[in-house]
């Protein structure tokens, strides 16, 4: 350690709490150092830094206020093959120090590359928070137990899936609460039994992975990524979600799209079945949420016929999100006292929806699936008593860094996805709610191309 400052300090207790024999060389050391000194837990060398200090050093870590030092001190380090961390220079650093998080055995590491210490710190503070303390304890018991499971179950995959379950399971609940003894005998419990059905047995979790911003996946549908052993994705599932998925799951891909069907429907709901028939826990991932213009019902149908167990986790549907992130309250106590989805998707260019109840005042109108029978709503709702200038809006990728929110009014919406090119996924949103946008968008602000709104008719 060149340098004897405060940070050098900081790091210099880090080095000791990791096992380091430290040389710490400085004219002047700060008290904390000199105390270590004094205890003998350092060795002190109180003079200027000399090139042969370097000598026999695993690591060198340059924490003087002279920069210039510092890189002469980097520069030999890197000569010499050794090492070197600069504090605060990243470019003469030949290796960087993350913030760790210690549940020792277990150690998490936070490094955002140099480029923000403080993110690092905020990430790490939220981890430390997240983690159960009792970490440590839990890996030992494992470690503990290994031999003794491999030796009861032979098969690989029925060994990971037994770990998985005993820890998220009651003997990880056990310890956390403190109950140590507790934990080993239940663990002792189920090696000694091993269910029979573990991992023998495949499972599909039919999950919804919201409209796109990965923030807004739940906790259950994170777990249950993180365990699939293969994903069954569709079209509309964004890239940042998928990211989440564990690293050596299968991933396969359904398809999906207006009228190019990639698998049918009835060989998705086969797949899905044989999948999980092989003992596999398959992940069926949808957008938004699966019970909503998902087909989620038809697929979990197939399996319950079959006898194969699943469990269904719900996510932010499209009209949620998009509504959200666009600004615009689905319901509001002044404007709309209901709100309806419904499916555009024409079958055989007709749109066979009930425009009578649909075009209702005091009522929110979502459309799915509904961009290219733009032309047929707006005439249709008009014909059956909406006003013209109804506001209505589009929200094209809604939730993602791409949104892209417009708000005119019903008789102009055919124009506007002609002028603005708009492409699927796109939401439609028809009702007086959508004049708030303009007040309370909040998402994406710099990209949102919001046209003029159309005053409230009749008032
Ligand atoms: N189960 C899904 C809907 C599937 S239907 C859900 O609950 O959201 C597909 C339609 O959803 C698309 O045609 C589009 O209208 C809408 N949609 C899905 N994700 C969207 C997004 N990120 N932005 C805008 N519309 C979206």
């Amino acid at each position: 350690m060149v340098g004897g400052g405060k940070v050098a300090a900081r790091k210099v207790a880090m080095l000791k709490r990791a096992g380091g024999q430290v040389t710490v060389v400085s004219p002047a050391a700060c008290e904390e150092i000199q105390a270590r000194a004094r205890q003998g837990e350092i060795n002190y060398l109180e003079r200027g830094y000399q090139e042969a200090d370097m000598d026999g050093m695993a690591l060198v870590i340059a924490a003087t206020d002279d920069a210039n030092l510092n890189r002469s001190v980097a520069q030999q380090a890197n000569g010499a093959g050794i090492p070197v961390n600069v504090v605060d220079s990243l470019e003469d650093c030949s290796f960087i120090v993350p913030s760790i998080i210690d549940r020792s055995p277990v150690q998490v590491a936070v490094s955002t590359g140099g480029a923000s210490p403080v993110l690092a710190r905020l990430l790490k503070a939220r981890l430390e928070s997240s983690l159960p303390a009792a970490y440590g304890r839990l890996a030992n018991l494992v470690d503990e137990y290994r031999q003794a499971v491999k030796d009861r179950i032979a098969d690989a995959k029925q060994r990971r899936t037994f770990w998985e379950h005993v820890l998220q399971g009651r003997v990880a609940e056990l310890l956390f609460a403190g109950h140590e003894n507790k934990a080993r005998s239940a663990l002792q419990d189920a090696i000694d039994n091993p269910d029979p059905e573990i991992g023998a047995r495949g499972e599909v979790y039919l999950v919804g992975a919201g409209p796109g911003d990965p923030d807004l996946i739940t906790f259950r549908a994170l777990r249950l990524m993180q365990q699939a052993d293969v994903v069954v994705y569709d079209r509309l599932v964004s890239e940042p979600v998928l990211d989440m998925v564990r690293r050596d799951a299968e991933l396969i891909y359904a398809g999906k799209q207006r009228d190019q069907h990639t698998l049918t429907q009835e060989s998705i709901n086969q797949l899905l079945v044989r999948l999980a028939k092989e003992g596999k826990r398959v992940l069926r991932l949808k957008g938004g949420d699966p019970f909503i213009f998902g087909r989620g019902g038809e697929e979990i149908e197939t399996l319950a016929e079959e006898g194969i167990p699943f469990q269904v986790v719900p996510g932010i549907t499209a009209a949620a999100g998009c509504a959200s992130y666009a600004g615009i309250p689905l319901t509001h106590r002044d404007y709309a006292q209901s709100c309806v989805f419904v499916t555009g998707h024409l079958k055989d260019g007709s749109v066979d929806l009930d425009w009578e109840k649909l075009a209702k005042p005091a009522q929110t109108i979502v459309f799915y699936m509904g961009l290219h029978s733009i032309p047929i709503l707006s005439r249709e709702l008009i014909a059956h008593g909406l006003p013209a200038d109804t506001p209505a809006a589009l929200v094209q990728q809604g939730t993602t860094r791409n949104q892209r929110v417009f708000v005119e009014s019903l008789g102009s919406l055919p124009d506007l996805v002609e002028r603005e090119e708009i492409r699927p996924p796109t939401i439609i949103i028809v009702g007086q709610v959508v004049s708030l946008q303009e007040k309370l968008s909040w998402f994406g602000m710099k990209d949102t191309a919001a046209t003029a709104v159309a005053p409230p008719s009749g008032e």
